[in-house]
C-alpha cells in the first residue's frame, strides 16, 4: 500500500530527511514518534507532496513517483498521488466560512465532480461516523476544537483516500477534548483504514499502531511492533528517548 525508499529532503543546507525507507500494508496503522525537530512532520508532508522530496521514491496505492534533485514532479503527478491521501492537520484548517457539512461537501464537488446531492449524502454519512450528525449546520467557530478536528477527519475521508495522514492531531486540543478525537481514530483503525499518524502520545501510539517508527535527526533509529519498540528497544537512541519520557 505504502512504500517509501531512500527519501531525502533538505531545506537549504539543512538535511531534514536522510534516507527514509518504509513499508505499510493496506489496513495497517503506522505511528511515527521521535523528538521535536527529527523530521516527522516533514516525512508526513512528503507523503502527500506538500513537500517535494529531493531524492527517493514513493508508492501509495497504485501511484509511484521517483524524485531527483531539482526535478519537480508534474502537476498531474502531484495530483494523482495526493488523491491517494487525506491529511488531518494539527490546527484543523477548516474553511471558516463554511458549515461542517459544507467543509465535507466541498472537495467532493470541486475535485470529484459529484453532484451536490450525492456529496451531501456522503458528507452526512461521514459526519454521523465521527459523531457530529447534529452539528452539520454549525460553523467552525461554534464548534469545540475536538469537534472541529472530527469534521476535519470526515473531510479528509470524503475523497475516499487509500491512506489517512495525521500530523499531531490532538496537540492543539485542550486535554479534555483529546479523548473524543482519539476514539474516532481508533474506530477507523478497527475498521481497517490505512493510516500514518505522527503523535507524541505514547499510550495512544501503543494502542493504535501495528508498526511504530522512531525518528531522530532525519533517520529511522528504531522500528517494529509497539511491543518491540516500547518494551524491547534495541538502539541506544531509542532507550534514551523512551527513558526521557518515562
Ligand atoms: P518534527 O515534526 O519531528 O518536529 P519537522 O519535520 O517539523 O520535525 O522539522 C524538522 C526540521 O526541519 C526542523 O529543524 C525544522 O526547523 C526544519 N523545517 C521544517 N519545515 C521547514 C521549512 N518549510 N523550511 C525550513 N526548515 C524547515
Amino acid at each position: 500500500m505504502i512504500q517509501v525508499r531512500g527519501l531525502h529532503k533538505a531545506f537549504g543546507e539543512q538535511q531534514v530527511l536522510g534516507g527514509i525507507g518504509l513499508e505499510l500494508p493496506k489496513g495497517k496503522v503506522l505511528v511515527i514518534i521521535g523528538p521535536s525537530g527529527s523530521g516527522k512532520t516533514t516525512l508526513l508532508r512528503c507523503l502527500n507532496l506538500l513537500e517535494i522530496p529531493d531524492q527517493g521514491s514513493l508508492r501509495i496505492g497504485g501511484v509511484s513517483l521517483q524524485f531527483q534533485s531539482g526535478a519537480r514532479p508534474s502537476a498531474r503527478e502531484v495530483l494523482s498521488l495526493r488523491k491517494q491521501t487525506g491529511m488531518v492537520f494539527q490546527s484543523f484548517n477548516l474553511f471558516p466560512h463554511m458549515t461542517a457539512l459544507g467543509n465535507v461537501v466541498e472537495a467532493q464537488v470541486t475535485v470529484q465532480k459529484k453532484s451536490k446531492a450525492e456529496a451531501r449524502r456522503r458528507a452526512l454519512e461521514l459526519l454521523e461516523k465521527v459523531g457530529l450528525a447534529d452539528k452539520a449546520r454549525s460553523y467552525p467557530h461554534n464548534l469545540s476544537g475536538g469537534q472541529q478536528q472530527r469534521v476535519a477527519i470526515a473531510r479528509a475521508m470524503a475523497l475516499d483516500p487509500e491512506v489517512l495522514l495525521f500530523d499531531e492531531p490532538t496537540s492543539a486540543l485542550d486535554p479534555e477534548l483529546v479523548g473524543e478525537v482519539l476514539k474516532v481514530i481508533k474506530q477507523l483503525a478497527s475498521e481497517g483504514m490505512t493510516m500514518v499518524i505522527v503523535t507524541h502520545l505514547m499510550k495512544f501510539a501503543a494502542e493504535v499502531a501495528d508498526q511504530v517508527v522512531l525518528m531522530d535527526k532525519g533517520v529511522i533509529v528504531e522500528e517494529g511492533t509497539p511491543e518491540e519498540v516500547f518494551q524491547h528497544p534495541k538502539s541506544e537512541r531509542a532507550v534514551q528517548f523512551l527513558n526521557m519520557l518515562a
